[in-house]
């Protein structure tokens, strides 16, 4: 079966055919390390493994590019306001300087690789820096320059959209003109110019150029490290739905313009995540971070779950109730998992087709996660195919459901003997004490389960 995508620059859905015979390269568009990631942000990774899991499932070797923004991304689209690093560095405190800038990124990359870990999401072939592709990102505005798209205001190297024929392709555009002609030191030729290059305002941040200490734009980084590390063009360039009218447009014109091709193949976009009805931005503080479901005491792969319970282009809304449900449904699975026993098994081809139909229509996880319901409700196949072909969707899911981190390792002496005592209280049908002595046992944080096997604990969560 082929695999399809939709599509944001043909606005439909595709066969994906690549490049390359059974290769794909996809450029995944990275935070910027200012601040802690937020659960929105993450949305877009647990995205773009997915994507990644399902294509290397389908036997396609990958090459994935997170970059990493360490300059050059403005708080406003419109090419004003602060950079989002020197802001940063104001709020902690650490000087305005290259090492400051440094010192910054480090930490909040660092906090972020963690999440990443936490959600299972594979690593990256790569995660390149901006300011450590300058010399790409300086021949990529030349070459602009050259070719007569680039033009100079007092703070920086503009691109002349009104140079480019069927400039926006991705569509998303804003209301020509809204707030975005007039640029702080000097008028753009056209309201949705942007900058290409900006000199800096501060001596000690920057770096030497030809037309002055600065740093490169951010849409210019991505499109001079995609093309570095993956080519141009390259297959799969995956954002949120907020990149498609600015930033991403960008990247399409300044790369096309400067090199004739088109940058890359297919775009996807992720919805986003929204909190009781207004989205999610680490700019206006209304976050929620990782770390913070943890402190609630839920694991981080319950929220991979919770993701996969919507398709990746619906906007999705977060609440601790639902998350709750995400939890409660995943630990059944693990559960359902952990209580096959025997080894061995072979991978069920009927559900296996199934799954792979769903995963593979532009990665249909919630029909790919009903899948999985299915087969464990399935009482005709033999439980440890059910386990082996759980565990081989597991490929793409990326729940870790072999490991139940729910299980029980070590009761205490007082349980143990509670449970001794109702199981006496069973033999002797004396209900009422064995539903007392259950109680006890509940207090202690566990419940019984009474199977054919014999009491199976659990812990209470
Ligand atoms: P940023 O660090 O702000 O550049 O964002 C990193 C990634 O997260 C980008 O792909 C954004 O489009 C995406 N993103 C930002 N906010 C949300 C959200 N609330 N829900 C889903 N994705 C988001
Ligand atoms: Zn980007």
């Amino acid at each position: 079966m082929s695999m399809e995508f939709w599509n944001t620059l043909t606005k439909k859905k595709e066969t994906f055919k690549p490049i390359t015979k059974n290769q794909a390269g996809i450029y995944t568009c990275g935070p910027t390390v200012y601040d802690r990631a937020h659960i929105g942000n993450l949305r877009s990774y647990v995205f773009s493994d997915t994507l990644r899991r399902t294509l290397e499932y389908a036997g396609f070797k990958v090459k994935q590019i997170v970059n990493i923004t360490d300059i050059g991304h403005l708080t406003s689209d419109a090419d004003s306001g602060d950079d989002k690093m020197v802001k940063g560095l104001k709020r902690e405190g650490l000087p305005l300087s290259l090492a400051g800038l440094k010192q910054l990124a480090d930490k909040y990359e660092k906090l972020f690789k963690e999440d990443l870990e936490k959600l299972n999401i594979e690593t990256a072939d790569a995660f390149p820096r901006a300011t450590e592709y300058l010399p790409d990102e300086i021949a990529l505005v030349e070459e602009l320059e050259k070719k007569g798209f680039a033009y100079g205001l007092p703070d920086g190297i503009y691109f002349n959209t009104g140079k480019l024929d069927g400039y926006g392709k991705l569509g998303g555009l804003t209301p020509a003109g809204e707030g975005r002609a007039r640029v702080e030191s000097g008028e753009k030729k056209n309201p949705r110019d942007f900058v290409l290059w900006k000199l800096s305002q501060d001596e000690h941040l920057g770096f030497e150029s030809k037309w002055g200490r600065g740093f490169p734009g951010w849409h210019i980084e991505c499109s001079a490290m995609s093309r570095k590390l993956l080519g141009q063009p390259f297959d799969i360039h995956t954002g949120g739905i907020d990149h498609i009218p600015v930033h991403h447009n960008n990247e399409i014109a300044q790369s096309e313009a400067a090199y004739g091709t088109p940058l890359a193949n297919y775009w996807l976009h992720n919805e986003f995540l929204t909190l009781s009805d207004s989205k999610m931005a680490k700019s206006d503080g209304n976050i929620i971070t990782l770390g913070a479901l943890e402190e609630k005491g839920f694991s981080p792969l319950a929220y991979r779950y919770f993701l996969l319970l919507s398709h990746y282009r619906t906007q999705t809304s977060f609440s601790w109730e639902a998350l709750k449900a995400a939890e409660t449904a995943y630990r059944r699975i693990k559960e359902a998992i952990a209580d096959i026993t025997e080894s061995g098994g072979e991978i069920s081809e009927i559900y296996k087709k199934e799954f792979k139909e769903a995963i593979e229509n532009d990665l249909n996880t919630p029909e790919a996660l009903a899948v999985v319901w299915k087969l464990i409700k399935d009482e005709k196949l033999p439980p440890k195919d059910i386990r082996t072909t759980i565990l081989d969707f597991d490929r793409i899911l990326g729940l870790k459901l072999d490991l139940n981190e729910f299980a029980i390792v070590e009761i205490s002496e007082e349980v143990k003997k509670l449970i001794e005592q109702r199981e006496k209280a069973r033999e002797e049908k004396n209900w009422e004490e064995a539903d007392r002595l259950r109680r006890e046992i509940e207090k202690n944080g566990y419940f019984v389960e009474d199977s054919t096997r014999g009491p199976v604990l659990k812990m209470l969560k």
